[in-house]
């Protein structure tokens, strides 16, 4: 089944009622009406905490969801509850894929509520609104919750403010107008409704300077736009204004497609640092030459999402400036100062001198949360965790026809001074082979998150 954005935001509500009902335990059990602390407030306590410890996830994506499920599995006397703003999942990877109608919308949605009853954990829909930490508490939309620890994967948030300043009319504008679609939200919807209705001319990316969520995506949404021009006969044109001063990773396997199958269609623009962005007049001066566009997909610099700033999680540069991700410890995820803090998933910030950060993948989140509900699952027994590292693939369509894919993949030690290293292999030649290769980790990851 294909779900249209109408079904979708028809499904999504139902799930929102079925998740506030669904929190009001009571109603399930004694048959009365169930009790409406979904109109709660801030300033009221959600739930009261028990004598289980408490593990508070905040963030319902590829960490904090794997981070639930394997905490009720490894730790089964923890109280484990799930925040997370949105109704319904959906997912980053894939979705430009989904872009050019590769994929249904029911392949990359899923229903938080039926999960989490599944697997015995508490998904609450709200907004978290602070971290008290010296509270060991968080507050969202909907009341407090106490915690015993604390798991942040807030994925990341665009920093506007490094193009525009305080300037919020023109920040809303180029959001509402040229959405970049790097968060899982509306404006996956909105990328999709302007390709679709794209008539032709100039279609222009800029892409974030590192470290930037999964770095490799812009480059596959690039051919999956240039494709679905080739094949629909659309005469536009796909310019990337990259901030890096070459394709990376697999940049071999990116320069080939757009060589040998978007000579005609995609224009690759190194070095193209963004000065200037008017999205009213459509206009774009970047370090490597200025551009007029029909439509833009406007990447602002990543950092990590607004809950590591509330939870005061971000680190500082030697200028004593924020680095713009979480400051944790390398080998075990939480915070330096507050061990009972952990950070997964992109917000993460540097862990090695040898490769500064983790790929900002949702293999990797997931990967962190395996570790982080094992880690914790150790000190709810009394025990000291193992360190344990991630590792990270991933798969870039390049062509639609034939369908093809190249891939990386990185693995990680430490070696025997405590650091992490990371070793780097790129598959460049695309292939067939690939594409099932990615469509089977996609299965098997939701599998691991949902099933
Ligand atoms: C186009 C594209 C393609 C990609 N392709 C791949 C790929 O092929 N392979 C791969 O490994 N990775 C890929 N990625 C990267 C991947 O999506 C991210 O790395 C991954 O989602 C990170 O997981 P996370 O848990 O850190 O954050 P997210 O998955 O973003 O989860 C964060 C969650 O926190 C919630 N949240 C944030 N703040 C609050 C708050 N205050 N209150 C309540 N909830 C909150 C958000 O709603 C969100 O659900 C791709 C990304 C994009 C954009």
């Amino acid at each position: 089944m294909s779900l249209d954005r109408r079904t979708f935001l028809t499904a999504a509500a139902g799930a929102t009622g079925a998740v506030l009902a669904g929190c009001a335990t009571p109603a399930a059990t004694t048959g009365k009406p169930a009790l409406p602390f979904f109109i709660g407030s801030p300033s009221q306590m959600l739930l009261p905490k028990g004598r289980a410890p408490r593990v508070v996830v905040c963030g319902g994506g590829w960490g904090g969801l794997t981070t639930a499920k394997y905490l009720r599995q490894l730790a089964p006397s923890a109280e484990v509850i799930l925040l997370e703003r949105n109704p319904v999942f959906f997912s980053c990877p894939i979705s430009n894929k989904w872009l050019v109608d590769m994929v249904d919308t029911s392949f990359i949605t899923h229903d938080y509520l039926r999960v989490s009853e599944r697997h015995g954990y508490r998904f609450i829909q709200s907004e978290v609104l602070e971290v008290d930490r010296a509270a060991q508490r968080v507050v969202t939309s909907l009341g407090s919750l106490d915690y015993d620890y604390l798991v942040l994967a807030p994925g990341i948030r665009y920093n506007y403010e490094a193009w525009f300043g305080n300037d919020r009319t023109v920040a809303d504008a180029t959001r509402a107008r040229f959405p970049a679609a790097y968060v899982s939200n509306a404006e996956h919807f909105a990328l999709k409704k302007a390709l679709h209705g794209f008539k032709g001319g100039d279609w222009v990316m800029t892409l974030p300077p590192p470290p930037q969520r999964c770095p490799p995506s812009p480059y596959e949404r690039a051919c999956m736009v240039a494709w679905y021009f080739k094949h629909n006969n659309i005469k536009g044109k796909v310019t990337i204004l990259d901030h890096k001063d070459g394709v990376r990773p697999i940049g071999p396997g990116f320069r080939a497609a757009f060589n040998e199958l978007y000579k005609d269609y995609i224009t690759y623009v190194p070095n193209a640092h963004v000065q200037e962005i008017d999205p009213f007049k459509k206009t774009i001066k970047t370090d490597a030459g200025d551009m007029k566009f029909d439509h833009a997909v406007l990447m602002a610099p990543h950092q990590a999402g607004d809950l590591a700033w509330k939870a005061g999680a971000i680190g500082l540069n030697s200028q004593g400036k924020p680095t713009g991700w979480a400051e944790v410890d390398p080998l075990m995820l939480h915070l330096k100062d507050d061990p009972r803090v952990y950070v997964i998933g992109d917000a993460v910030g540097f862990v090695s001198p040898q490769f500064a950060f983790y790929p900002k993948s949702a293999h990797v989140a997931n990967k962190h949360g395996h570790i982080v509900a094992g880690y914790i699952a150790e000190r709810v027994a009394g025990r000291t965790p193992k360190t344990a590292l991630p590792d990270n693939l991933c798969y870039m369509m390049v062509n639609g026809d034939p369908r093809e894919a190249i891939s990386v993949q990185f693995d990680y030690k430490v070696n025997d001074k405590g650091v992490i290293e990371q070793t780097q292999i790129d598959i460049n030649q695309r292939s067939a082979d690939l594409v099932k290769e990615n469509f089977r980790w996609a299965g098997l990851k939701f599998d691991d998150m949902f099933s």
